[in-house]
């Protein structure tokens, strides 16, 4: 019931020094400088992090949790991820989406999937949509969805992608404003996830959603800005204007073509982009399909959720920016757009979902609501169907 984080360095993302962590059940209990007198409260465990950095679980907010893919055939369907898939990464916070397959994976399976997923420790939380629009939906509109089940916090689609279903400029601007309306109405975020392709149009749809319509740019949430050069460009010019990029983080070797994502922070830097309007997400268990210049397919690889960490590392170790800062892109900046309750930050009465990284930065041991799922880097608590 009680375990006791002693002598780590603090980062709630932002440092706070050397601190004692209490955590009373799934929560966050108490912080102090030293926590002493524990003996009355009965069993506490305590766990000695001297010397390692003690962070915000990770929040990945764009997983293919029941696999996506499948633009090469059936055979070519991405596998669900497993528990450890994520917390093995230390994401303790997922958000599920279906992709290019709206036919033969469903909004229903992705909700259950979710729902497993918490049920074996973690938190989740999806969004309604897939790539085409009209989008598919539990309850026969985008808003609904978003108002009546719990785990939606948005809608999902694609744009300037030879995958999307070509909406026209005003379908994007209607399935925005449902979003945003299902958003107020529940006190949820609804935003307006957007999978970028590699379109030439780029981001000028969402430009001219805004020009044309009383939306604001903070409805959309586009992803894969770091697709090129030129893409994140675009990018920028969109946070600069007061939106949030999403920065995808999948490794060269499934994504050799993009900006990889220290690059694409370095170069966002460089353009004094604010740190608030940046996150990242790994499109884990997403395909990584390659077309040549005929919208051809000429390769496909899945993308691993590890990629999240493993940016986050290399922006600290390429001296990019320090921790505290880049820990924002995937903690509590996704918190804060996606208004998740209760994460993104260590601090009294939030979740107790705590990274603990060694001095060369490993992932030592990870608790997601106050379980400890990975313990001296071997994974403690496995899925259901994991060996
Ligand atoms: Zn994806």
């Amino acid at each position: 019931m009680f375990k006791l984080l002693k002598n780590g360095n603090v980062y709630a993302p932002e440092f706070i020094g050397k601190k004692d962590i209490l955590l009373v059940n799934r929560t966050i209990a108490y912080i102090a400088d030293k926590i002493k007198d524990i003996s009355t409260f009965g069993d506490v465990e305590v766990i000695d992090v001297s010397g390692c950095s003690v962070v915000p679980g990770f929040i990945d907010q764009h997983v293919h949790i029941i696999g996506g893919g499948g633009e090469g055939g059936f055979s070519t369907r991405t596998p669900e991820i497993m528990l450890s898939d994520l917390t093995s990464a230390g994401i303790t916070t997922v958000v599920g989406t279906l992709g290019t397959d709206g036919v033969t994976r469903h909004l229903e399976s992705l909700l259950a999937k979710a729902r497993g997923l918490e049920e074996e420790g973690i938190s989740s939380w999806i969004y309604t949509g897939a790539y085409q629009i009209p989008s598919p939906t539990f309850t026969g509109s985008v808003r609904s969805d978003i108002m009546l089940i719990d785990k939606v916090v948005g809608c999902k689609a694609a744009m300037s992608d030879h995958r999307s279903s070509q909406p026209l400029l005003s379908d994007y601007a209607k399935l925005a404003a449902e979003t945003r309306t299902g958003g107020m109405l529940s006190g949820k975020a609804g935003v307006l996830h957007l999978h970028m392709g590699d379109g030439n149009r780029k981001l000028d749809m969402i430009f001219s959603i805004i020009a044309e319509t009383e939306l604001p740019i903070t409805q959309f949430t586009p992803t894969h800005l770091n697709k090129t050069k030129e893409f994140l460009a675009e990018g920028i010019r969109f946070a600069k204007a007061g939106g949030t990029i999403d920065i995808t983080t999948s490794s060269p070797a499934v994504a050799p073509q993009r900006v990889q994502a220290p690059d694409a922070i370095r170069i966002c830097l460089q353009e004094a982009v604010p740190l608030e309007r940046i996150t990242l997400s790994s499109d884990g268990n997403g395909s990584m399909p390659a077309f040549n210049e005929n919208r051809e397919l000429v390769g496909l690889m899945a993308a691993s959720p590890a990629s999240l960490y493993e940016s986050l590392r290399s922006i600290v170790q390429q001296e990019i920016m320090p921790l505290a800062d880049a820990l924002r892109f995937i903690t509590v900046n996704p918190a804060t757009k996606l208004k998740l309750p209760n994460k993104g930050r260590i601090t009294t009465g939030y979740d107790a979902d705590i990274v603990i990284l060694d001095k060369d930065l490993n992932i030592q041991h990870v608790y997601a609501k106050g379980r400890c799922m990975v313990e001296n880097r071997q994974v403690k608590v496995k899925g259901v169907f994991e060996k």
